[in-house]
């Protein structure tokens, strides 16, 4: 257990079942890429240690690119108008491929995607390494899910609770 601000999470996902469901995810983007060379889109700063652990288990051509969107205080999303920061890459004509952490309400995602899509890419995937079905508000095509999961607050492997509690290997959940 470990508590942040006064919070108390408790063990849910353990590394070695993200590390075993990563391996899956890779293999699975590993065939349904071959031959193309996508470019990798990584949501910070919550999906930093999923796309490092995902990206390592790429066999495939890519690159991989950054980008900021701000947009969620403590245990709720604010569901307000996202902004793409820090895309200075030309995605016109290629495959994106998204790496989130967590889709919730989902409006931060779709909202990335529709503003992505306007920029003509050839396609784009969302590879999420958690996935909340019952919070969504959205009707959204995710292309890799790492976990399903209850409509909980997680916190751990890149997720924070108002800035802390990123730096575990596993996935801890609010008690
Ligand atoms: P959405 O727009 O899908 O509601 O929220 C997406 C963002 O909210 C995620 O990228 C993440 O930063 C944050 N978020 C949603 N649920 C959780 C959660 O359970 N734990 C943490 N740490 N962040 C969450
Ligand atoms: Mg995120
Ligand atoms: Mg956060």
């Amino acid at each position: 257990m470990i508590t942040v601000n006064n919070k108390n999470f408790i063990p849910f996902i353990s590394a070695e079942a993200i590390q075993t469901r990563i391996d899956e995810l890779a293999g699975q983007i590993n065939q349904e890429y071959a031959g193309k060379q996508p470019l990798i889109v990584v949501v910070l700063n919550g999906a930093f240690i999923f796309a490092a652990d995902l990206v390592k288990r790429l066999t495939i051509s890519c690159e991989i690119t950054f980008i900021r969107v701000a947009s969620y205080s403590a245990t709720e999303s604010s569901g307000t108008l996202k902004q793409i920061l820090g895309l200075n890459d030309s995605i016109e004509g290629r495959d994106l491929i998204i790496i989130e952490d967590i889709v919730d309400t989902g409006l931060t995602i779709s909202d990335v995607c529709n503003q992505l899509n306007a920029q003509k890419p050839a396609s784009l995937a969302i590879a999420t390494l958690l996935f909340k079905p019952a919070a969504l508000k959205k009707q959204l095509d995710l292309n890799y899910v790492g976990f399903e999961i209850e409509n909980r607050f997680v916190l751990g492997y890149g997720l924070d609770y108002d800035g802390l509690g990123r730096n575990t290997p596993d996935i801890l959940v609010l008690e």
